[in-house]
């Protein structure tokens, strides 16, 4: 019989990473189907915590159901697409346009025929870190080269325009803006935002600014959309219905093209082949898009004061800030947050391995610092998205689990 080679992973996949999936979630797979019952901090996921889709986004699919069975246009319903260039115009973008608007799958869908359209190998994208690691993942399988630039966590996990600007090459393509971002849950200020726009007018630079948390804003802080900010910088703005109006299993969202088109034809005709190729996003949630982003905004009642996000993110910042050695920035926007553990105290040398231990002891799952590209073992990621009093045990499991590691590392010290 003759010898086959196997089947084998094509090469442009040896640099594309996505731990938040990865072998911390094979493991928790793994321990459920062994019957235990594990909380699941890792992902942002909505509904399953409670928090449900607004019924008038339901009512608006189940009612075009039966005409929603066929291919739509490419770039989606045109009644969709028109909510979302109005949306953009109530923000100040007073062209914003019906074919300005790409419909897709989910954000996670336009990034990818973003960078697709975009990238030739050895080219380079700024990507923050920590960051949204599917920025990384697809310019890696693009064969293009992430760039990260460091989020300082001294100053509220914001970059430093600066630092960012020190490595653009002559091969950068594209500036990526996470904001509010995951996985830190800080809200960028005007003048950061202003000097990042600014860093791709100089250097000729696409503005990618991911903004699907756009709504989940707390306190103070205030949301300024990138796109706003210039209209002499080619910008694309993503977000979509997976978080403000908690249906990230339809598989909705948008991208808003904005500045100088003119200067883009040939990548727009990039961007509309891709979008061709993939026939149509999922027709039935284009019918919720209009809905969702007209009328009264369920999301409100969340994030204020006696709101379940707002009231969720203060105990767990109240709680993770009260450990020993643990230091974490409150969130500004989103339902993130990202501690740190102090080296002196809980040397970890693998927080990929950290956080199978935390799984396996306390059956709490959260994601490790890494997975988000981040530089150091020292961080995890959690969402605050249970209810108090589950976050509250979570939380104390965690610190259980972290008071252990203390012991166990001083003892070994001894
Ligand atoms: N961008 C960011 C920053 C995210 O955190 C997520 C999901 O967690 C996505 C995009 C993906 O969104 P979608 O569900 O629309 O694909």
């Amino acid at each position: 019989m003759e010898q086959f080679e196997d089947f084998v992973q094509a090469q442009k996949l040896r640099n594309v990473r996505y731990d938040v999936r990865g072998p911390i979630a094979e493991e928790a797979a793994r321990l459920e189907y062994a019957g235990h019952r594990i909380t699941k901090l890792n992902i942002g996921n909505m509904a399953p915590f409670g928090f449900e889709a607004p019924d008038s986004i339901l009512v608006d699919m189940i009612k075009n159901l039966p005409t929603a069975q066929g291919y739509s246009d490419s770039q989606g319903i045109y009644s969709a697409r028109t909510a979302v260039a109005q949306y953009y115009q109530t923000k100040g973008m007073k062209d914003a346009d019906v074919e300005d608007v790409i419909l897709g799958n989910g954000v996670s869908e336009l990034i990818t025929i973003t960078l697709q359209a975009l990238i030739n190998p050895g080219d380079e994208v700024l990507i923050p870190s920590p960051d949204y690691p599917l920025w990384s993942a697809i310019t890696a399988l693009c064969q293009g080269v992430p760039v990260h630039y460091i989020c300082d966590e001294q100053n509220n996990w914001w970059p430093d325009p600066e630092e960012i600007e020190s490595r653009v090459t002559d091969r950068t393509k594209a500036l990526v803006l996470i904001n509010p971002n995951n996985p830190t849950g800080a809200v960028y200020p005007r003048e950061i935002l202003e000097a990042m726009v600014d860093i791709c007018r100089r250097h000729n630079l696409m503005l990618l600014a991911d903004e699907i948390y756009e709504k989940i804003i707390y306190d103070d802080a205030e949301m300024i959309n990138a796109c706003t900010l210039s209209d002499d910088v080619f910008t694309i703005t993503y977000s979509g219905l997976s978080k403000t109006w908690r249906v990230a299993g339809f598989r909705s969202g948008w991208m808003y093209i904005s500045g100088p088109k003119h200067r883009a034809k040939n990548y727009l005709e990039g961007l509309t082949l891709m979008s061709n190729l993939r026939m149509c996003p999922n027709v039935p949630a284009q019918h919720a898009i209009q809905t969702a982003l007209g009328g009264y905004q369920s999301i409100d009642e969340f994030i204020h004061p006696g709101g379940r996000l707002y009231e969720q993110r203060t105990v767990a910042y109240k709680l993770l800030a009260d450990i020993e050695g643990v230091e974490v920035h409150q969130m500004d926007g989103a339902m993130y947050l990202f501690p740190r553990l102090d080296p002196e105290i809980y040397p970890i040398e693998n927080d990929e391995a950290f956080v199978i231990e935390l799984l396996r002891q306390k059956q709490i799952l959260v994601s490790h610092g890494r997975a988000f590209n981040w530089i150091d073992d020292q961080h995890f990621r959690l969402v605050t998205l249970p209810a108090v009093d589950e976050l509250e045990e979570a939380i104390n499991g965690i610190a259980e689990f972290l008071a252990d590691y203390r012991d166990a590392f001083a003892t070994a010290g001894r």
